[in-house]
């Protein structure tokens, strides 16, 4: 590209007074629409100098609509919403557990108003966060005392630390998990200051083998809800309540670290059975841990409930004001934990169950009514069906379990060599729609598990611009 006469990039003061920049100014503001400039000029600066760049390239129209692009990106959230047609419901990198109304209500006045978080109005007096939610976690799951943090993990690393520290945690070698990389039951035991002492096998632990590991040195016995794997085949466990009673046989407290935790039997409403906080009390575990934001299907909370004068000493560790739970949490958790009051109608009201519980025929009408839309989109290399799949719950909640669901099956009609290619192009052009929609890939084909499209018309309105270029 030689040219005789040499391009200069336009002037700032150029480019700031074209009118194809003063709507930008007026948009995003002056200083940053001067920011936006100056970068792209520099950008230019060395394709000018070389030459690469023709005129129209540099031209103020090109320029400014180059800016203006920038600049609405810029201003785009990245916080963005998701159609999750993973077939995982409670899918941890999609933000687990949907609100209900009621807790969204309750959200918007805690964001808008003063409350009484730390405030007693009774008295008058200084309160305590915990008080806003105590009675209604008692009432739930029958414990005696609550208190509530950041999420579970915090939930175990505060219990640990202030029951266990300098002390022993005896545990079992099949319960030493880790959950999404970052949580592994041996480094939170070590970073709590208690010493790991892991009895068993992975696939057998006994009665016995905690017993020989209690020592003067013993601070606690921990068990841990195997979350998300399982151990099948020859494996022994001692039950929760035989636990028990040989940790308080050696004046011990027994931890159950449940994971998800159920507040209530699931099996009413067909879903694999998963063991509730009421239970691990009545069987004399002294304090319970379990997340807010897996199958309880509230906001992302760890809730440490048991025995008063044990939750008296958790709340006394200076790590709790550290890991505690902010006002807008707090007006979540009640909120949802309101609902559970009325377990007849808490399928219908409780999003996480109703997407848990809608039935297989229910999905599969639905796969069946989107599939002529979608192959009319795709054109004919595409073949599209509407079909049954399997889903998951998620966070751990029962691993091996299946939730019989329905989706859209896309398979590309193409040769073996270029299936691949075709997958990964129509998974980036379904990402890249207003609302990004995310499905999974499989035995050849991309995969959109509808059990939770609950807004059919935002997906529908946004089909006709999903391009793919293969
Ligand atoms: C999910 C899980 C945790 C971590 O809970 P978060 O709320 O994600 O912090 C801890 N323990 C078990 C057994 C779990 O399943």
């Amino acid at each position: 590209m030689s040219s005789s006469v040499a391009l200069r990039l336009p002037s700032i003061d150029g480019l700031l007074r074209h009118p194809a920049c003063a709507p930008l100014a007026e948009r995003y503001g002056r200083d940053s629409l001067l920011t936006g400039l100056r970068q792209l000029l520099d950008e230019l600066r060395p394709g000018v100098l070389s030459g690469q760049l023709s005129a129209v390239e540099i031209g103020a129209e090109v320029l400014a609509g180059r800016v203006g692009e920038r600049l609405a990106q810029q201003q785009r959230s990245q916080v963005r919403r998701v159609f999750n047609l993973t077939g995982t419901v409670l899918h941890t990198n999609l933000g687990r557990a949907l609100l209900p109304d009621e807790a969204i209500d309750a959200v918007q006045m805690a964001a808008r108003y003063p409350l009484n978080l730390e405030f007693d109005l009774a008295s008058g007096k200084r309160g305590d966060r915990d008080d806003l939610i105590e009675g209604l976690i008692r009432e739930l799951t029958g414990a005696e005392a609550v208190t509530v943090v950041n999420n579970n993990a915090a939930a175990v690393l505060l219990t640990l630390n202030s029951l266990g520290a300098r002390k022993e945690g005896i545990i079992s070698r099949g319960e030493l998990i880790e959950i999404g990389g970052a949580f592994r039951i041996p480094d939170i035991m070590a970073r709590a200051g208690v010493r790991l002492h892991e009895v068993g096998t992975t696939n057998r632990t006994h009665a016995r083998d905690y017993e020989a590991a209690i020592s003067p040195r013993s601070g606690l016995i921990m068990r841990v809800h195997a979350s998300n794997y399982s151990i099948e085949g020859f494996t022994a466990r001692v039950p929760t309540a035989e636990l028990a009673e040989l940790a308080h046989r050696h004046g011990l407290p027994l931890l159950e670290d449940l994971g998800s935790g159920s507040l209530l039997d699931l099996t009413r409403w067909g879903l694999p059975a998963e063991p509730t906080v009421r239970q691990a009390l009545l069987d004399g575990a002294d304090i319970v841990t379990f997340s807010g934001d897996k199958l309880l299907g509230g906001p992302q909370a760890g809730l440490i409930v048991g025995r008063k004068e044990l939750i008296a000493k958790i709340k006394k560790n200076p790590l709790k004001r550290a890991l505690r739970v902010d006002k807008l949490t707090l007006a979540a958790l009640e909120a949802v934990l309101g609902l559970y009051r009325d377990p007849d109608r808490l399928a219908e009201r409780l999003p996480s169950l109703r997407l848990l519980t809608r039935p297989q025929a229910d999905i599969f009408a639905q796969a069946s009514r989107l599939q002529p839309l979608m192959a009319e989109v795709l054109g004919s290399l595409w073949q599209v069906s509407a079909v049954e799949a399997l889903g998951m719950i998620g966070s751990g909640s029962q691993p091996v379990a299946r939730l019989p669901s329905a989706a859209l099956c896309m398979r590309p009609q193409v040769s073996k060599r270029l299936r691949g290619r075709f997958l990964l192009s129509l998974e980036a052009a379904l990402r890249a729609l207003p609302i990004p929609v995310l499905g999974r890939i499989d035995d050849d084909a991309l995969w959109l598990d509808l059990r939770q499209l609950d807004d059919e018309p935002a997906w529908l309105a946004q089909l006709p611009r999903l391009q793919v270029d293969s």
